[in-house]
């Protein structure tokens, strides 16, 4: 067994880490720490999140700096506030043997005094997010010019969130930088590009494979319709009575919405968007983080760098639309050697697109089945009475109370006791799942046939089933039949929704068949040739605030 000893670490350094409980270095440590302690210049270091990274970076850089002196000599850039925060928490329990190490965090949405004054006092190592250190940097309240190492945590993140040419600009200010260590998940080109040049032939370690999501994670799909997304969303939770998950959707007022949908139905809910001030986004992640919110729901940005122990379960409301960002999201859980679960709620159209993230996470997806009514509430049942069962009832304070609940309960049967705790918890519940319909989606395209039938028309694939009349879907005449989930319910009429579709396809109107326009949705035969160019320009985008749907109308038909 590989110990911490073997790694080089000095005494004080290794008394810490065991005092919390670590026995033996994690792959990433075994590999990095070393190589770092040896005086490499240039690092890349290719690993999640959860996988021990803030030791391996910050136990060499204790041990690299000289506690004597009292200005900073190293600098941590990470992309979150909470992140710079968790790097600084676990940094001082890696430093409690070192009297004299001090270390700041600089991080913005905060009173900047604080943080200068807390630079003021001697620190040897900081830990900053790009934007507030930018803003020290031109203050002039930063002394940089000692810095000698620089790391850069969570690269891709960053470059993610655009601080790519703040990133360029702290490694142009640290001039006395002798040793730059790059953090990744992912290798993009970008991070190679900025590996290129600022770092000097580094030593690259990778932990996993490279754009690999965490193997402690359980990725599953639930195939349904788009307008049984939310309740498939809250089926998906009642089926599991224990989570603590968060969920992520596209948009914040998606986020905002379910939010509030969530908490007027019972759930303990709350939404981290951009729109909410530091100090609400601080109680909403204070919330998270101590339980009193089961359930937080995030916009990616917003999200970003947060880590939170024990996540059991991470849930997409929808896909990203870029497939990288899948595994920031499900990297929240599986962390540091634990379980997690990963679900995404997709629509037949988009089964491609796991097909495609399967691939790059390198990690099979589940396809399961949005649980019955029954079920969920089996579980719940289950939860309550595993949670009936393994309440402390040793404690003294009840007895006094016995004597007068014998005499209540005398003439009670046990079965009828059962029934009323049975009520007292769930009759609502019950009520509700009562007549809960099969949300999936009943009939798929058998594999051989989806595959046979397939033709690339542009980038897209156009599938040529026959619908129920028994005419090819493709084939009618010159026209594709496309369903959008527009309709009169929309404000729109005939004609306004012609120039509609044509203001936003840029397609002329004899591209264009019958429209048949109803209620909720609609459906358009357009010339095939044009078809995938409308889905292209329609497909995604808004209309009062809403992400309009457009795909071809057999993936809507059961
Ligand atoms: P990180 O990837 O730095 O966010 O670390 C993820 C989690 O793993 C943190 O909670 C660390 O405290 C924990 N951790 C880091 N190194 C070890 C280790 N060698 N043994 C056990 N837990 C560790």
């Amino acid at each position: 067994m590989m110990t911490f000893e073997a790694l080089g670490l000095e005494e004080s350094l290794i008394q810490a880490v065991k005092v919390l409980g670590f026995e033996q270095p994690t792959p990433i440590q075994e590999k990095a720490i070393p190589v770092l302690l040896s005086g490499t210049k240039d690092l890349v270091g290719l690993a999640q999140t959860g996988t021990g990274k803030t030791a391996a970076f910050g136990l060499p850089l204790l041990q690299l700096v000289d506690v004597n002196k009292k200005y900073p000599q190293a600098l941590v850039v990470c992309p979150t506030r909470e992140l710079c925060i968790q790097i600084v928490k676990d940094i001082e329990l890696y430093k409690k043997y070192i009297p004299g190490m001090q270390v700041a965090a600089v991080y913005g949405g905060t009173a900047i005094s604080a943080q200068i004054r807390d630079l003021k006092k001697g620190v040897q190592l900081v830990v900053a997010t790009p934007g507030r250190l930018i803003d020290l940097i031109e203050r002039k309240t930063i002394q940089l010019e000692h810095i000698r190492y620089v790391v850069l945590d969570e690269a891709d993140e960053m470059l993610n969130m655009g601080f790519q040419d703040d990133i360029e600009f702290i490694l142009q200010n640290t001039v006395n930088r002798e040793s730059t260590w790059l953090f990744s998940a992912t290798m993009p080109p970008e991070i190679r590009r900025v590996s290129k040049k600022y770092m000097e032939a580094p030593v690259e370690i990778t932990v996993g494979k490279v754009n690999t999501a965490n193997k402690n994670i359980d990725h599953q799909y639930y195939v349904v319709r788009a307008q049984h997304r939310y309740e498939a969303l809250k089926r998906l939770i009642d089926f599991n009575p224990g989570i603590y998950g968060i969920i992520f959707t596209r948009t914040k007022a998606d986020a905002q919405s379910i939010a509030e949908k969530l908490t007027r139905e019972g759930y303990t809910i709350d939404a981290l968007h951009g729109d909410l001030t530091q100090q609400q986004r601080d109680k909403v992640m204070g919330n998270f983080r101590n339980k009193t919110l089961q359930l937080l729901i995030a916009t990616d940005v917003a999200a970003r760098g947060i880590d939170v122990h024990g996540i059991t379960h991470v849930i997409n409301y929808e896909l990203p639309d870029d497939v990288e960002v899948y595994t920031h999201r499900s990297g929240r859980t599986g962390r540091a050697g634990n379980t997690g679960i990963c679900m995404t709620i997709i629509h037949t159209r988009e089964l491609g697109k796991i097909r495609q993230i399967e691939r790059m996470v390198q990690a099979p997806f589940h396809k399961l089945e949005i649980p019955l009514g029954k079920d969920v509430c089996r579980k719940q049942f289950y939860h309550f009475i595993d949670n009936l069962m393994q309440l402390d009832i040793e404690d003294d304070s009840f007895e006094p109370y016995l004597p007068m609940l014998e005499e209540k309960f005398a003439d009670v049967s046990k079965q009828e006791i059962l029934k009323r705790l049975a009520a007292l918890e769930f009759k609502r519940f019950l009520k509700y799942y009562e007549s809960a319909e099969d949300l999936n989606v009943k009939e798929r395209i058998p594999e051989s046939r989806e595959r046979t039938s397939r033709r690339i028309s542009g980038n897209r694939e156009i599938s040529l089933r026959r619908d129920t009349r028994g005419r090819m879907f493709g084939g009618n005449g010159n026209y594709t039949r496309l369903f959008v989930n527009l309709g009169t319910k929309d404000g729109f009429y005939k004609a306004s929704f012609l120039q509609f579709i044509l203001d936003m396809s840029d397609l002329k109107k004899d591209a264009l068949g019958k429209i048949d326009l109803k209620e909720m949705n609609s459906w358009i035969e357009v010339d095939k040739k044009s078809a995938s160019q409308m889905i292209r320009s329609i497909d995604g985008k808004k209309y009062r605030g809403r992400n309009i749907r457009m795909n071809e109308a057999d993936q809507h038909r059961k």
